[in-house]
């Protein structure tokens, strides 16, 4: 036995023994029973809390505790009945609750308090109590029937066990996990101690003023009962389940302790009578309190646990827009990025590269639309085409690069030579064509010619040389509003090439 053990097992001995003593000093002399007997709490909440194992040693020391308070008032041989009929009930509610609950008994799980509530403050007292009342009637040392002495027996013990076994369990519980946990939830700031003295002063005020000897007897027996049951409530409210027990066991004992020194609130009644008055309503009470209490807490711990999903919730779903934000924002990037990189490609796609022209593709394209909008409007177009003369022999005497230059060098004077809604574009490697917006044939040669004259005084530099490029055009007007540009083009490159033929550096239609 190490030396823990034998520390617990001397300490339910000696809380065993103070439950005995008071449960016989303040038994009523007559029957000599218990109003409450208190002690078999303080072996089943041993038993809870050991491993079975050791419940034998807490029996035995039990047992022991037992004779010693009983003997000098009962026989050495009803002693140890009345012992053993204590250790049996303790043990069957204490195996009986360990199947429900399991190893750890738990008074904040509503299923545990529940079946303490009715199998320790019910059922295995009204069992044991059968034979209590029995050992009882074999020693004739009572005037009460067997039917009055079981139920005696009976609410004195679910009594002790309803009042005092919660407050011990769920000290027991709180001091395992002090370290764990912030404080209890009882006191707290002073004006919680305050409020809770207060409380149990005004509970033991009324327990005196509803069990002390009154002449108006049981008649007057209603209203501070029912006054006390009320305060039960508000402590089960206030306090949770170890305020209720609390506050009932302050009411069982002053309530014990009036009746001890009084003799019960009806002068009149017999012993018995009273005590059974006065167990009926401690009964009423602690079930009222502790029950309510037990549901209460139940119902706080199912709001927090709700408070918390919420919280859990709450973090999820920020989470959750968050991520969706960022994938929105991504995305918009992304197809602002595609946007650019669409634009940039349609603009490669009808660009030239080299001069940054419009290329054969867009002057087809955007010169076809451009047609089709000025015969909409009823304006003549015309198209010009022109090549440079002799290029072949600009490369190779200056070498490709320097023809480039050149290439690029033709566009800025012919730009001039235009206006804007005409439709420039390299329409091939040193040939051009122009899209003219409202001109006739007539203006569309003067244009030509105004650029043929252009390029003549265009001149680009290299090592010290002038290079100087002419052309040969070509210059169609429309015929019918709806001849398309392709026949136009086709017909001013015919130009073109009698212009070439004619001797280059000229304009032809
Ligand atoms: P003409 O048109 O007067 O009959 O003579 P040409 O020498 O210009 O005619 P041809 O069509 O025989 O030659 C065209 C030359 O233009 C051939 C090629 O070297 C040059 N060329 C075409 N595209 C480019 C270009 O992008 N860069 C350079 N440097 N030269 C080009
Ligand atoms: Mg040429
Ligand atoms: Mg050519």
């Amino acid at each position: 036995m190490s030396f823990g053990l034998a520390a617990r097992v001397a300490t339910v001995g000696v809380a065993y023994y103070a439950g005995a003593w008071f449960g016989v000093q303040y038994s009523a002399p007559t029957s000599g029973i218990a109003l409450i007997w208190p002690p078999n709490a303080v072996l089943l909440a041993a038993f809870l809390l050991a491993r079975p194992r050791e419940w034998p040693w807490y029996a035995a020391v039990v047992v022991a505790a037992e004779l010693v308070a009983a003997v000098p008032t009962f026989p050495l041989v009803a002693a140890t009945a009345f012992s053993l009929v204590n250790v049996f009930e303790a043990t069957v509610a204490a195996a009986w609750l360990r199947r429900i609950a399991g190893p750890r008994f738990r008074f904040d799980r509503l299923r545990d308090g529940v079946a303490y509530v009715v199998i320790a403050g019910i059922v295995v007292p009204a069992v044991a109590a059968l034979a209590g009342a029995a050992i009882y009637l074999a020693l004739g040392a009572t005037e009460a029937g067997f039917l009055a002495q079981w139920r005696l027996w009976w609410f004195g013990d679910a009594l002790g066990l309803l009042i005092l076994g919660p407050a011990i369990l769920t000290a027991a519980d709180w001091w395992r996990r002090r370290d764990r946990e912030v404080a209890p939830s009882v006191p707290g700031s002073t004006a919680r101690v305050a409020e809770a003295t207060a409380f149990v002063g005004a509970a033991a005020l009324l327990t005196v003023a509803a069990f002390a000897p009154s002449e108006l007897g049981a008649a007057a027996f209603f209203v501070e009962p029912a006054l006390l049951v009320a305060l039960g409530i508000v402590a089960a409210v206030r306090y949770g389940v170890t305020g209720a027990s609390v506050a009932v066991a302050v009411i069982a004992a002053v309530a014990v302790v009036t009746m001890s020194v009084g003799g019960g609130p009806d002068r009149e009644a017999s012993a018995l009578r009273s005590i059974l008055s006065a167990q009926g309503v401690l009964a009423v009470l602690a079930f009222v309190s502790v029950g309510s209490a037990l549901v209460l807490d139940e119902l706080r711990r199912q709001r927090a646990r709700l408070e918390r999903q919420e919280v859990q919730l709450r973090d999820q779903n920020e989470r959750l827009e968050r991520s969706v934000t960022e994938r929105t924002e991504a995305w918009a990037r992304a197809a602002r990025d595609l946007e650019h990189a669409n634009a940039r490609l349609a603009r490669l796609a009808t660009t030239d590269y080299l001069t940054e022209l419009p290329n054969r593709r867009a002057f087809e394209e955007t010169g076809e639309r451009e047609r089709r909008r000025a015969a909409a409007d009823g304006v003549p177009v015309a198209v010009l085409v022109f090549d440079l003369d002799r290029f072949k022999t600009v490369n190779d005497r200056y070498g490709h690069a320097v023809g480039d230059r050149v290439l690029r060098a033709v566009a800025a004077p012919v730009r001039t030579a235009l206006r804007p809604s005409d439709l420039l574009a390299r329409t091939g490697g040193e040939e051009f064509s122009v899209l003219l917006v409202d001109a006739d044939a007539r203006q569309a040669t003067e244009v030509a010619e105004r650029i043929r004259r252009a390029l003549e005084t265009t001149t680009v530099e290299h090592d010290g040389a002038s290079i100087v490029v002419t052309a040969s055009f070509g210059v169609a007007a429309v015929r019918t509003p709806d001849e398309p540009l392709a026949s136009l083009a086709e017909r001013a490159d015919a130009a073109m090439y009698r212009a070439k033929r004619a001797g280059r550096n000229r304009v032809a239609n």
